[in-house]
């Protein structure tokens, strides 16, 4: 089985591209580097023994995208590709809706033209927005997004629920993760963001090894146990087996499939420094500071309904996604580079 991954190349595809050739599924990336190093190759290459097979493009490319599907016998395509930092969404709107939601939109439809209708696409528990309650199932509200990168998260799902409609031959997966986090247990492959981290366990792991003084941890006052924000973290390589159940499971089966990501089980900013400075065997010096606008007291999820039809559930605990990534971080202080 050939899969085209779009943004193969980044945090969460380049974990899947292992995952799927352990699996004997054939990755074939298109990514167009905005976000990725080229090293991540060598780094598939030295974990696999395969070099995928590489487009560097991007997937708004329409004739790229033509290209690839005559030359490739694709039988499904997996969408990573797109812009994922909030705050940037709020800056540059536009930039964001065209990657996000045109960048989809030119796929699907490079996809009809080569008669490849299965497609997994990369969404998030962002859809749900502020959920009256926890766990948050699938069926859930979607739509009161606070964000830019939320809202383009929202209408490609409103895309494509509508292309399925329309043409239900057609299988659509939507997958809605929460929070990955966690790396390749080798070491070798990991999220190296650009910057100033804007996601929790970057931020820790940066602090930890001693590039950043400290971790503003954003608000102590929600009505969580220790006060701090709850989430679902899950390791970045059960998201990937997550993506080979999805594909194996329903992949070829005409629908509409919508699956929460996540492990069902919440923790705290403080139990996620806890857990890292038991990985790292030193203090992860922090403050206390305001909350940051637009973010929630909780957010985890219900894994009833994927690990029902698919047969998939989270098995890596805190303690691997944090030594994990400490095993990362520590070999590779300054990512790709
Ligand atoms: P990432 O930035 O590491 O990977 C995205 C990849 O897509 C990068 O390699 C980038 O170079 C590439 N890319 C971006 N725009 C492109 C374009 N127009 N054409 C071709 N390539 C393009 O991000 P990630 O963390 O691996 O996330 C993958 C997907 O999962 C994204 O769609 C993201 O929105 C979604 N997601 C991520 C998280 C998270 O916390 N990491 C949570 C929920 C959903
Ligand atoms: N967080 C924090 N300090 C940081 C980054 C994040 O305290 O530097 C908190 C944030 O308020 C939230 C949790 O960590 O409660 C997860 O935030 P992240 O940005 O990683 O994910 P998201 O907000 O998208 O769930």
């Amino acid at each position: 089985m050939k899969v085209l991954v779009t943004g193969g190349m980044g945090y969460i595809g380049s974990h899947t591209c292992v995952q799927m050739i352990e699996a004997g599924i054939t990755p074939v990336i298109i990514d167009n580097l905005c976000n990725a190093k080229r090293e991540v190759l060598n780094r598939i290459k030295n974990l696999t023994q395969t070099t995928p097979v590489f487009y560097e493009g991007d997937v708004r490319d329409e004739t790229l995208l033509d290209r690839v599907f005559s030359e490739q016998k694709i039988d499904s395509v997996v969408h990573f590709a797109g812009l994922k930092a909030v705050g940037e969404s709020v800056a540059k709107p536009l930039e964001y809706y065209d990657n996000n939601v045109n960048g989809s939109l030119v796929l699907a439809r490079a996809m009809r033209k080569a008669g490849v209708k299965s497609l997994v696409f990369s969404s998030s528990a962002t859809v749900y927005g502020d959920p009256a309650s926890v766990p948050i199932t699938e069926s859930f509200p979607t739509g009161a997004t606070t964000n830019p990168y939320g809202r383009s998260k929202y209408m490609v799902e409103e895309c494509l629920r509508d292309l399925f409609y329309a043409e239900p031959d057609w299988s659509i997966t939507l997958l809605r993760y929460f929070n990955p986090v966690g790396a390749h247990p080798s070491g070798s492959m990991g999220e190296d963001p650009q910057g100033i981290p804007n996601n929790l366990m970057p931020f820790i792991a940066q602090v930890a090894v001693g590039r950043r003084d400290h971790l503003s941890v954003f608000g102590d006052d929600y009505a969580t146990p220790d006060g701090t924000g709850v989430r679902d973290y899950i390791h970045v390589m059960d998201l990937a087996d997550g993506h080979i159940a999805a594909i194996r499971g329903v992949g070829n089966k005409a629908g509409l499939h919508i699956y929460n990501l996540g492990t069902g089980q919440g923790s705290s900013v403080l139990d996620m420094v806890n857990a890292f400075t038991a990985a790292c065997g030193h203090d992860v010096p922090y403050q206390i500071c305001p909350r940051r606008p637009g973010d929630i007291a909780e957010c985890w999820a219900s894994t009833a309904k994927v690990e029902a039809d698919l047969g998939w559930k989270a098995t890596r605990t805190v303690e691997q996604m944090t030594a994990d990534t400490w095993n990362w971080q520590s070999k590779n202080p300054n990512g790709y580079e």
